[in-house]
């Protein structure tokens, strides 16, 4: 079986798994890992619970970690390298806390955007530019409306629970949001369910992806 330090990320982020007690990489990990870092699309079917969040935040932060490590531009202002979009807060909110957690020695800057909140220091947040957007989809258009985000830079994109963004509505807001991305990026769709109208946005926005199903778990998968 593939360990983590097989996977060619780099020590800072192997220790920050490695100090969660995790050795051996979930079967979505395994796969979703190697290629992101390869630049592939992703396409998967996963639940909560299989270790999703990490096989998207991981290759994530390894983008993170070379921008610090000086081989790419800080981001410009109200610009992002990289947006996860998902449905509701509560999820958002597990998200920049996995990205906390795995992030912890690499540090990234983070900025979440969603509804219910005030918008001004979300605004604030992304003045001077973030790695990281993490953000629901309606409010996300909104501040792309006003210029206060601007994703023409953003060339790493994950829709995560892409199927209970259709049901509460989002897939319109979704499409304009992966309109004003630059041709030139990267994108990972993951859903619990793969109905047609999250295939038939798979087809639009996704180039030759990698496709992974794995299947549902009983229970979430205990830290040791
Ligand atoms: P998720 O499917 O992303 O919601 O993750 C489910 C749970 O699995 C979370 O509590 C993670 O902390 C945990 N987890 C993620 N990756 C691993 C791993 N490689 N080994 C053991 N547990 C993990």
């Amino acid at each position: 079986m593939i360990q983590f330090n097989e996977l060619g990320l780099a020590e800072l982020i192997l220790r920050a798994v490695s100090d969660e007690g995790y050795t051996t990489p979930t079967p979505i990990q395994a796969k979703v890992i190697p290629d992101m870092m390869n630049g592939r699309d992703i396409l998967g079917t996963a639940q909560t619970g299989t270790g999703k969040t990490a096989a998207f935040v991981l290759p994530i932060l390894e983008r993170v970690a070379e921008r610090i490590a000086g081989s790419h531009p800080r981001p410009a202002p109200k610009h992002a390298h990289a947006l996860i979009v998902a449905p509701t807060r509560e999820l958002t909110a597990q998200i920049a806390d996995s990205i906390r957690t795995y992030g912890r020695h690499v540090r990234p800057s983070v900025a979440v955007i969603v509804g219910g909140l005030k918008p001004g220091p979300q605004i604030k947040a992304m003045a001077r530019g973030v790695d990281i957007i993490v953000a629901t989809p309606g409010r996300l258009l909104d501040h792309m409306s006003t210029g206060a985000i601007k994703l023409d830079q953003t060339a790493l994109i994950v829709l995560d629970e892409a199927d209970q963004m259709m049901d509460l509505g989002f897939l319109p807001a979704i499409r304009k949001i992966m309109a004003r991305l630059p041709k030139e990026r990267q994108v990972a769709l993951l859903s619990a369910t793969m109905p047609k109208q999250i295939r038939a946005l798979a087809n639009d926005f996704l180039k030759a992806p990698s496709e992974i199903s794995v299947a549902p778990v009983a229970k979430p998968i205990e830290k040791i």
